[in-house]
């Protein structure tokens, strides 16, 4: 009988190299991005107490309600959960540290986030986000510079098609006039309501307008709109955020329903959406929080941010053709005799000296065994040493791809050239 092999939790993926180094790649798009616009990093636990997401988020929320995995710490009974979304735990530590005390902050982080949601296409239960917070800001101009950041985001990704949604929730006291027309409304439709929605009617009937539910979007389509219960100062920077956008040309779309998943937000709520990935659509989400660091706890100040889901942007890219494998290595080197070897291992490290990578071949074998592992690499180059060239203090460099040359020319080159044939091959290349 054979030991069982064990499997990673559903819904919870590996990333294998060929797509690790995309992210990798993406990464740094992300970063020189958010820098160009002068956010700084932020590295926050992956744990936090579980009180931090109940009050964040709302207790009347899919990610509270049914979502996130939650535990007791086995040592000292304390509740903890892994995070579902990292607003919360950025707000945490900016109160915690004291962050905006003396100036306004702009930061973003990434990494993993956990929701026991059904995996399918797009959802999975560890996903990746990328968030994006400003804190200490309070006019329409953050707002709209995130929903524009965006925009150049597409563009640095070479992505087209994402389409921007907007919409606001105004001031809580103004919601409440909404909500007390909103549930009269549904309850005059309580038999269309699924349970979710009856379940909500009275604890959160606006999240009801977020339902997946297509059964429901009919009902939901005739609902009270919460814009005719808007204030004049709401409605001021509503106008404020759509001037910003109107003046760079980006079009948005103003979507009443669009009232998102969680309940800490206020006024300016927005979403970039594709048809491009099937019922999950949504790759960038966002709006302003201007409760949630006072409701945690720290001094009152204004807040917005957004956050971006990496599986599904780089699915995205892939499905646009977009390059998904980062390059392969520049040199594979190919070695045979123990003189041979000896010399290749002080080539491959004299060439990385020169910013040069090397794949070195290890396990021994023919020449042509190595070759073919060469030729598989993806190197652009072979760099091969054996008896012969040790004995002459060369190489033979052999052009694997197009690069410079023809594919498969080769030539001796003495052991101090060959870094410097293969910067001007590579130069020529680029050049042509
Ligand atoms: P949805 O309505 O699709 O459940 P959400 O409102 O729960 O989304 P947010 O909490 O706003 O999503 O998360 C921001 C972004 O993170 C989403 O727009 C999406 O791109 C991504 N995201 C959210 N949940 C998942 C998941 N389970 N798997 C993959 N990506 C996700
Ligand atoms: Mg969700």
């Amino acid at each position: 009988m054979s030991t069982p092999k064990i499997q990673s939790v559903r819904g919870m993926n590996d990333v294998l190299p060929d797509q690790a180094e995309f992210w990798d790649l993406f990464e740094e798009t992300i970063r020189s991005w958010l820098k160009s616009y002068g956010y700084r990093p932020l590295r926050l636990p992956i744990v936090e107490p579980t009180p931090l997401f109940k009050r964040a988020i709302g207790e009347v929320t899919d990610i509270v309600e049914k979502e996130m995995y939650s535990f007791v710490d086995s040592l000292n009974g304390e509740p903890l959960t892994l995070r579902p979304e990292g607003t919360a735990g950025c707000v945490r530590a900016v109160i915690q540290h004291s962050l905006i005390a003396q100036q306004a902050q702009r930061l973003y982080y990434m990494g993993p986030m956990f929701r026991h949601e059904r995996p399918q296409k797009g959802r999975y239960r560890q996903f990746h986000q990328v968030g994006v917070e400003a804190l200490g800001f309070d006019g329409p101009d953050i707002d709209a510079e995130q929903i524009l950041m965006g925009a150049r985001l597409w563009g640095d990704l070479g992505l087209g098609g994402i389409s921007l949604q907007l919409n606001t929730l105004g001031q809580s006291a103004e919601r409440a006039g909404h909500r007390a027309e909103l549930i009269a409304y549904f309850e005059r439709h309580s038999e269309r309501l699924d349970d979710d929605a009856r379940r909500r009617l009275h604890s959160n009937p606006l999240r009801i307008l977020d339902s997946k539910n297509p059964e429901l979007q009919e009902v939901i389509l005739g609902a009270p709109q919460l814009i005719d219960h808007l204030g004049a100062e709401s409605l001021a920077h509503f106008d404020g955020v759509q001037q910003v956008l109107r003046d760079a040309g980006q079009p948005f779309t103003i979507n009443p329903r669009l009232v998102r998943g969680l309940d800490y937000y206020n006024l300016t709520v927005f979403e970039w959406v594709t048809d491009r990935l099937g019922a999950q659509g949504t790759v960038c989400a966002g709006g302003r929080y201007d409760g949630l660091v006072e409701q945690l706890g720290g001094k009152p100040a204004p807040a917005c941010g957004f956050a971006m889901g990496v599986e599904r942007l780089i699915a995205l890219i892939a499905e646009a053709g977009g390059e998904t494998t980062a390059p392969a290595v520049d040199v594979y080197l190919v070695h045979q005799g123990a003189d041979a070897s000896r010399l290749a291992a002080r080539v491959a490290e004299g060439l990385r000296d020169q910013g040069i990578d090397v794949l070195f071949h290890c396990g021994g074998g023919s020449f042509k065994s190595q070759m073919k592992k060469a030729d598989a690499s993806g190197a652009a180059f072979a760099v091969i040493i054996g008896d012969d060239e040790a004995t002459a203090g060369e190489v033979t460099l052999k052009h694997l791809r197009a690069v410079g040359e023809q594919p498969n020319q080769q030539k001796r080159v003495s052991v101090d050239r060959v870094a410097d044939e293969i910067m001007n091959s590579i130069v020529d290349w680029e050049e042509s």
